[in-house]
């Protein structure tokens, strides 16, 4: 290795993590020739964890006073641990919510990270801001909000929700002009909301109130105008938030939106929908009509992670006025002032996106998805919406068509949640542990109203029909 010459003469060998030289010019090469191989892996091979002791094992220490070198610790990640890995872009992993970013986006990646720009401020990352800004307004224009809307990509669904409703309750406490400074919040919401949210109420020490669900597994106005009707004046007063889903992780369901929305309106309630799964398909023709009432909220999530085709890790957060947004999260201190007077002096308009949320700093996260959509076009994005939807209800028929399948609940958007007659909760488990280590596919089982059952999320435009069918077959012995 060629070192730099030390400006300190008594280090003999030089300092060199900083510069560059031909070892890191090797190293470039091998980094971009793997990232490029990655990407373009169709399908890459689905991979599977390993156990704490065989990664001890196998893997042993890679902490060193002297550094393994570069090409070595690659060599480790490429070898042994990113097997140990699930590809979550395998078009047959179709647990939790999986990923399915596009090539541009995880390239785009690449350039964010040589990057590194601050994406807390407009004052040092106007250019990079100002293009997920846009990225946004692509959603907030398919959600129909007002063009007082704005937000920010935060890292996920969870610190989306949590934000969203810090919000509603700084909007909740303005409205009771100090007298609820010191009062719990209660926030209404279903129990097929997200687990994130428990968490959030939690987080906040607001009091969470479960809405019941109706036949289908919806959360409605009506379920939720008895159970308001139900508390104490005081604790009606109490409510600063209702919470609906498009597309609940487990099932899909779409919430009642519009008629819970005109509930929100009437009581002065904040409406939150949290959308991060199924919101990415407000941008296809098909389902649109499933999001009717979207346009009341106060605020909504999406994950572009999950299914727009963006890597992680991205969530928008988009608030109905982005004002009540700043005025709950800006943080204050004497070295964040210049920020202030720069936003509100010099730059009309402009905010900055550490003011939206629940953090200061923060990568520019939102471009990976920004590149890829500003790359492809919005109508590509609703052609792959489409195709997902499409394999989805094909996939939909074939449970239809067999008579050992069934639906537990009928699918919405492309969660398909399905018994498989006569299977006990160990010949689920047996056949998912079976198809992953065969390196089939990843599905596991979930459960509803306590039975265990079969749930497929499907986010990948390259999941093929046929190998749903194949998955289905597989389920028949
Ligand atoms: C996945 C999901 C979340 C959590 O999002 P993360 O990005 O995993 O934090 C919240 N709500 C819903 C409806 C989800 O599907």
């Amino acid at each position: 290795m060629s070192k730099v010459p030390s400006p300190y003469p008594d280090e003999s060998d030089g300092y060199w993590m900083h510069y560059h030289d031909e070892d890191s010019q090797r190293l470039a090469d091998a980094i971009i020739a793997y990232a490029v191989d990655r990407v373009r892996m169709d399908p890459p091979p689905l991979d599977e964890p390993k156990s704490l002791s065989v990664l001890q094992r196998e893997v042993g220490e890679t902490i060193t006073a002297e550094g393994l070198g570069a090409l070595k610790a690659l060599e480790i990640f490429t070898e042994q641990l990113a097997p140990s890995c699930i590809s979550v872009d395998h078009p047959l992993f179709l647990s939790f919510v999986p990923g399915a970013p596009t090539e541009s986006s995880v390239l785009f990646d690449l350039v964010v990270a040589a990057s590194n720009i601050y994406g807390g401020s407009w004052l040092e990352g106007a250019g990079a801001v100002y293009a997920e800004n846009q990225a946004l307004q692509w959603m907030i224009d398919l959600a129909g909000l007002p063009s007082s809307a704005g937000g920010v990509f935060v890292s996920g669904g969870t610190a989306g929700n949590l934000s969203a409703l810090i919000a509603a309750r700084w909007a909740w406490r303005q409205r009771e002009r100090g007298a609820a400074d010191r009062i719990r919040p209660i926030i209404l919401a279903s129990g097929g909301a997200h687990s994130s949210v428990g968490l959030a109420a939690n987080a906040m020490d607001a009091d969470l109130v479960s809405v019941p669900v109706d036949a289908v597994n919806r959360l409605t106005a009506a379920a939720i105008r008895r159970v308001h009707l139900g508390l104490s004046v005081d604790d009606q007063r109490r409510v600063c938030a209702v919470v609906a889903t498009a597309g609940t992780t487990n099932l899909g369901v779409i919430d009642e939106l519009d008629a819970i929305g005109d509930f929100a309106r009437e009581h002065n309630i904040w409406f939150h929908v949290d959308g991060a799964y199924g919101a990415a398909a407000l941008c296809a023709k098909s389902v649109r009509h499933l999001f009717v009432g979207i346009e009341k909220v106060d605020s909504f999530i999406v994950d572009p992670h999950k299914w727009l085709f963006g890597p992680y890790d991205c969530c928008a957060l988009v608030y109905r006025d982005v004002r009540i947004g700043k005025a709950a999260h800006t943080q204050k201190a004497e070295y964040l002032d210049v920020l202030i007077q720069d936003a509100a002096t010099q730059i009309d308009e402009a905010y900055n996106p550490a003011d939206l949320a629940h953090h200061l700093t923060r990568r520019v996260r939102g471009l990976p998805f920004w590149f890829s959509l500003a790359t492809h076009g919005t109508e590509a994005y609703e052609e792959a919406m489409e195709i997902t939807l499409q394999v989805a209800r094909d996939a939909a028929d074939m449970v239809r068509a067999s008579d050992y399948l069934e639906f537990v609940v009928e699918p919405s958007l492309s969660i398909l949640v399905v018994r498989r007659l006569g299977w006990s909760p160990d010949d689920y488990t047996q056949w998912s542990d079976r198809m992953l280590h065969d390196g089939i596919a990843f599905v596991v089982p979930t459960t509803h109203k306590g039975e265990t059952v079969l749930r497929m999320c499907l986010v990948n435009p390259r999941t093929d029909p046929a190998q749903m069918q194949m998955l289905f077959d597989s389920m028949r012995g």
